[in-house]
């Protein structure tokens, strides 16, 4: 049996051994440590890329130690209680598919092929379905790509994108808070930006991990992977053939992108850019964390979270 109880203890390392890999942006192997802890108090390795600055998690998990905490883990690391999207998951979700969609609206005038890459429970899907478009979704959580078919009735490829052959191009392609749980999201990007018509779009969004007054560690999860600010995940989708649609205003790490008109030049980097990531993340001290006391905040929310989640 998977064993849960390592996943859990704070101040040990997480029970897995990882691999050192070359930064997914810029290809580069160099780089500075950020933080050694996460938001659970528990050993975990930030880097930032040496030259493009991009972070990610050191040692990155294998495929196959993901695979393992996303079945037995993950649920549990995010306080959900059941296999089922709780009711007040899926409310979240109407309303956030109802913005995705009058966001997305200046190209969606027609009947648009839509794709969600991470479709949850499908509630996007829905939506975007009730609108009268083409919908398909991709989802790797086996009980979310189920619930999304049978309460929604749309389609869901139940897979990881590597071994997903996506049927055709499409006009709108969204992916909300997913690349930075994998570990080649810049290779992902490659994928979805192939995936769309000439002049689709691709809307991202993806936690913005630009420097704010929480404690440093306190921003880091084992499930992400790479961790994104508005200049990384431009260049990270610039790498990908993408460039930000002129007809979307940015909000920080909510971007609609396009396919790059002309041939980019290749990125060119700040100097030292690792260096300077790093120093834009004051050490805080986790000891001095738990002395204040400020934990029980975030505990007790946490509790109350799962009992509202469990009583539906
Ligand atoms: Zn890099």
């Amino acid at each position: 049996m998977f064993d849960v109880v390592p996943f859990i203890v704070p101040f040990t390392r997480y029970p897995y051994s990882g691999s050192p890999v070359a930064c997914d942006l810029c290809g580069a192997a160099d780089h500075v440590t950020v933080c050694t802890h996460d938001r659970r108090l528990k050993k975990l390795e930030t880097v930032a890329c040496a030259q493009c600055g991009l972070m990610r998690t050191n040692p990155m998990p294998t495929e196959q130690e993901i695979v393992d905490y996303y079945k037995n883990l993950y649920r549990l690391d995010y306080g959900m209680t059941s296999t089922k999207p709780s009711r007040r998951h899926l409310n979240r979700s109407h309303r956030q598919a109802a913005n995705r969609l009058a966001l997305l609206a200046p190209v969606l005038s027609k009947p648009a092929r839509i794709l969600d890459f991470g479709s949850g429970a499908g509630v996007f899907l829905h939506h975007a379905k009730q609108a009268g478009h083409t919908v398909i979704g991709v989802e790797p959580g086996k009980e979310f790509a189920r619930f999304a078919a049978s309460e929604f009735g749309v389609d869901v490829i139940n897979d990881v994108w590597e071994k997903t052959a996506l049927p055709g191009k499409f006009d709108v392609i969204t992916t909300v808070e997913v690349i930075e749980h994998l570990r080649r999201p810049v290779l992902a990007l490659r994928w979805l930006a192939d995936a769309l018509k000439e002049d689709g779009v691709l809307y991202v969004t993806v936690p913005d991990m630009s420097p704010n007054d929480r404690e440093t560690f306190r921003r880091f999860h084992f499930a992400h992977l790479y961790q994104f600010t508005p200049q990384t995940l431009i260049w990270a989708a610039a790498q990908a053939g993408l460039e930000p649609d002129p007809r979307f205003q940015p909000k920080r790490t909510q971007i609609v992108f396009r396919k790059t008109r002309t041939p980019p030049a290749p990125l060119i980097f700040p100097k030292a850019q690792g260096l300077e990531v790093a120093k834009l993340y004051p050490h805080s001290s986790v000891a001095g964390y738990i002395f204040s006391l400020r934990w029980l905040g975030s505990l007790v929310f946490r509790i109350r979270k799962t009992l509202r989640d469990s009583l539906g």
